[in-house]
């Protein structure tokens, strides 16, 4: 090959001299170069093997390497690379297919994009082509992508430099009781008092003025805050009042994640569009997409859908999909994800939360989970500010690293989101690792 002379400390200072990377001050960036994956686990430039319960950005559901997916690709790559989006093909036509039997209702049609963000852009177009409407209205402590649209969506810090020219945006509180912002003590009154926040947005907004609700099913990097019964149904039912389309934002949560196919199932949601991406291949080539309900699929039967892309379901990815997507179903990978949530996180982080000054909350569902840490159970002051890091956070991690296990960070908060095919044993393994680390960092 052409990269077999490079080694660990080449390939580093390349990157140093070369690459500029995403939602970084470029200067102080030491990337961890990654020599190896496989499953569960990859190898950093020191030969290091870390437990990658990141799944890289939470991507990775059927772990590193799957031998399954390597071999769609390869065999579609020998077969036929690529076409142009016009045409049909064999991979597109079968990935499409297997997605539509797993998106809710009658979700029945996919739009091919190349990842999340450019799919929230398309589903929030034919929102306001569909009702005829601009406004799009999304939750605080949001991520929806980093496009000029999907950014001005997104509820978090991340949308603040590029908060301009963002025409019909407006952002809502979504339920979230333990930082309530709404005075609540219990699920119940948290999910009532935010539908009764966002009915108030919506009256105040002007109904016939909303195009689309865009929300995460279960808000993934801002916290995997899983909303409380009813809040979902009840969302569903403002907007069916309101003829207002529902844009479920699956991309994180999508595809297994929350140990269900699509977390829109905790609440039997059938959104109006729903996005996807990562967990829908892997992440192994880039895609996403948008999937579309009849009726809105019918708008655009005789009139011209204004939008697309040179690589809409690209057949490598799609082959990808394919390759993901039965093995999912073949393996029972969702079923084991499910089970590993309810057997081994919420267990395992429980006795964390227990134990720890620092674990103000642990909270998930799946292979999806967030561990809020805090300076004071009592007081909840976050152990990094919002939108920021502290010593503190850093030190957690690095004490994780050192004990080989990189889990995913955000702000004041440690999230354990590994390959849906993590072995109950490794999942064990890595909070015994979180646990050492905590008492290391706070020692
Ligand atoms: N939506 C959600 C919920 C996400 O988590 C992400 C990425 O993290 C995106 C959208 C954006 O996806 P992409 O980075 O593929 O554009």
């Amino acid at each position: 090959s052409d990269l077999v002379d490079l080694t660990p400390d080449r390939v580093h200072e390349l990157d140093r001299k070369h690459v500029f990377h995403s939602w970084s001050a470029q200067g102080a960036l030491n990337p961890m170069v990654i020599t190896k994956a496989e499953g569960s686990y990859i190898w950093d430039q020191d030969g290091q093997r870390l437990l990658d319960f990141t799944s890289q950005l939470v991507f990775t559901n059927l772990g590193h390497q799957h031998p399954r997916i390597v071999s769609a690709i390869q065999e579609q790559a020998a077969y036929l690379c690529t076409v142009a989006p016009q045409h049909a093909n064999a991979a597109r036509s079968e990935a499409a297919r297997l997605i539509s039997t797993h998106t809710p209702g009658d979700l029945d049609k996919v739009f091919f994009t190349n990842g999340g963000a450019d799919a929230n852009e398309h589903a929030i177009r034919m929102a306001r082509l569909h009702t005829g409407r601009i406004k799009v209205l999304s939750t605080y402590r949001s991520y929806h992508g980093g496009t000029h649209l999907a950014v001005n969506v997104t509820g978090d810090p991340r949308r603040w430099a590029s908060d301009h020219g963002a025409a019909g945006t407006v952002h809502f509180f979504g339920p979230f009781l333990y930082r309530s912002q709404f005075h609540a003590t219990t699920e119940a009154e948290e999910c009532e008092r935010a539908l009764q926040h966002l009915a108030n947005i919506i009256a105040m907004e002007g109904p016939q003025t909303i195009a689309a609700i865009m929300l995460e099913a279960i808000p993934g990097t801002a916290g995997i805050m899983v909303p409380p019964p009813g809040y979902l149904s009840g969302v569903r039912a403002l907007c069916d009042q309101h003829g207002i389309v529902l844009i479920a934002d699956e991309v994180m949560s999508g595809f297994g994640r929350s140990g269900r196919w699509f977390a829109s199932e905790l609440d039997g949601l059938v959104p109006d569009l729903l996005t996807f991406a990562k967990g829908v291949n892997s992440g192994y080539v880039p895609l996403g997409g948008v999937a579309i309900s009849a009726e809105i699929a019918a708008t655009f039967d005789e009139r011209v859908y204004p939008g697309g892309l040179t690589y809409s379901g690209h057949p490598l990815a799609c082959a990808a999909a394919v390759a993901t997507i039965r093995t999912m179903e073949d393996d029972r990978v969702v079923e084991h994800a499910a089970a590993l949530g309810d057997e081994v996180f919420a267990p395992g982080l429980a006795e964390l939360a227990r134990k720890h000054e620092w674990v103000g909350e642990v909270r998930g569902t799946g292979a999806f989970w967030a561990i809020e840490l805090v300076k004071d159970k009592a007081t909840r002051e976050p152990l990094a500010p919002y939108g920021g890091t502290s010593p503190a956070v850093n030190s957690v991690v690095a004490e994780c690293k050192k004990r080989g296990m990189l889990p995913f960070v955000n702000f004041n908060r440690v999230h354990l989101v590994p390959p849906l095919t993590t072995s109950a044993l490794e999942v064990t393994e890595a909070i015994e690792i979180l646990d050492e680390a905590l008492t290391a960092a706070a020692g």
